[in-house]
């Protein structure tokens, strides 16, 4: 980039003023990563100071098996395959109960497009997890998942919702955007919720009080300028409501044979590489800079690791999710060793070392505790250091 073009950039990022396509296309052109960083950190202390917000969940998945065959895909299964399962009802209430521990404050619920499971399991699933864990918010669903409601229903979403809204849900979840663009879409996504559903479908919730997540999945066969427009299109439609709560980029992973069958259920990995830490870290960084209206970029370490996850709280993130257990959509995929579950103790070290102070939340970004700020490590220098995977 030449040096007329950076100056502009940074004048714009410092002034506050909104950056258009063209900007966003440029910093991915970008290779300074200590400059792109710099802007992103300006702007995320702006908007967040020094303070790193996590939570305290778990994840469920209810089922496995889905309708759809997405390509990038590693934990569909279809009816009969040996490690198909689905939860009877008691079953995900149990298993629930048996994760309510460290003061849980949300449940992460994203299941598989079941062919047969009829609507009504699914609000009655939310009403006996109420009423089992009542502390506990209930964050769950995709937009794909409630506009695969309403074909099995034969309800509009407004009704689902409603329903949904009555039985204890709290958020939807953000996955099903992957990205928007056709031109990428096509290739990747299998089920029928695109743009116009997702968005549709998050408006409406928006619109009953509900704070959403909005994700991005990224480092597949997409360029730049795919994931530019995905956040234009968050943006727009942010302006519009304001009902997302974060952001967050989620890294595109390969599939690993560690299934029960051993097979590889991705079909674009012969395509693609996977995007590498300083490809993450950009990412997170013109995600920042463009998605101006958003209050929070969240990494999910589980998808990058715990080290890139440290990195990024100087990359315009400031929300780590969360002490997960079994995450299992990308753990099926997941062979580099990174830990499946971070307590609370671990969050908050892995803060703290990176020198943020941490704050809890729950799943309307309302604080739950503030922690003190770092000890510098100059102060601690004597004790044995952890070091990160
Ligand atoms: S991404 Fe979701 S909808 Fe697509 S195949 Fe996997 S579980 Fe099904």
């Amino acid at each position: 980039m030449d040096a007329g073009l950076k100056r502009e950039l940074e004048e714009k990022v410092y002034a506050g003023e909104r950056l258009t396509r063209e900007d966003g296309v440029a910093l991915y052109e970008s290779d300074d990563l200590a400059w792109l960083g710099r802007l992103a950190h300006h702007k995320r202390t702006e908007m967040n100071g020094d303070r790193v917000m996590f939570n305290v969940n778990r994840h469920l998945n209810l089922t496995n098996v889905c309708s759809a065959s997405c390509a990038y895909c590693s934990f569909q299964r279809k009816p009969g395959e040996k490690d198909a399962y689905t939860m009877r009802i008691e079953e995900a209430v149990r298993k629930a109960k048996e994760m309510e521990d460290e003061q849980l404050t949300e449940l992460h619920i994203v299941n598989g497009l079941h062919p047969t499971l009829p609507w009504r399991y699914y609000p009655k699933v939310l009403r006996e997890l109420k009423a089992a864990l009542p502390n506990v918010k209930l964050k769950a669903f995709t937009a794909t998942e409630v506009q695969w409601f309403e074909k099995i229903s034969g309800l509009p979403a407004d009704e689902i919702l409603d329903e949904l809204i009555d039985a204890g849900l709290e958020s939807l979840t953000g996955g099903g955007a992957e990205i928007f663009d056709w031109e990428v879409r096509q290739h990747i996504v299998d089920h029928a919720c695109h743009w116009e559903d997702w968005s549709r479908i998050h408006r409406l919730a928006h619109s009953k009080g509900l704070r959403t997540p909005s994700t991005m999945l990224y480092g597949h066969i997409e360029e730049p300028r795919h994931r530019v427009d995905h956040v234009l299109r968050l943006r727009e439609l942010q302006d519009e409501t304001g009902g997302f709560a974060v952001f967050i980029p989620l890294r595109y992973q390969h599939d690993f044979v560690d299934s029960a069958d051993g097979k590889i259920r991705n079909r674009i990995q012969a395509r693609t590489t996977m995007a590498s830490p300083a490809e993450s870290l950009k990412t997170f960084a013109v995600s920042r800079l463009l998605f101006d209206n958003v209050p929070h970029v969240k990494c999910f370490w589980v998808m990058h690791g715990l080290s890139v996850a440290q990195l990024s709280l100087n990359f315009g993130v400031d929300d780590l999710d969360g002490s997960v257990v079994e995450y299992k959509i990308t753990h099926d995929a997941d062979s580099y060793g990174t830990p499946n579950t971070m307590h609370r103790e671990d969050l908050l070290n892995l803060i703290w070392d990176a020198g943020f102070r941490p704050v809890e939340r729950n799943t309307r970004y309302e604080v739950v505790r503030e922690y003190d700020a770092p000890v510098p490590l100059a102060e601690r220098r004597a004790e044995p250091q952890q070091v990160w995977a």
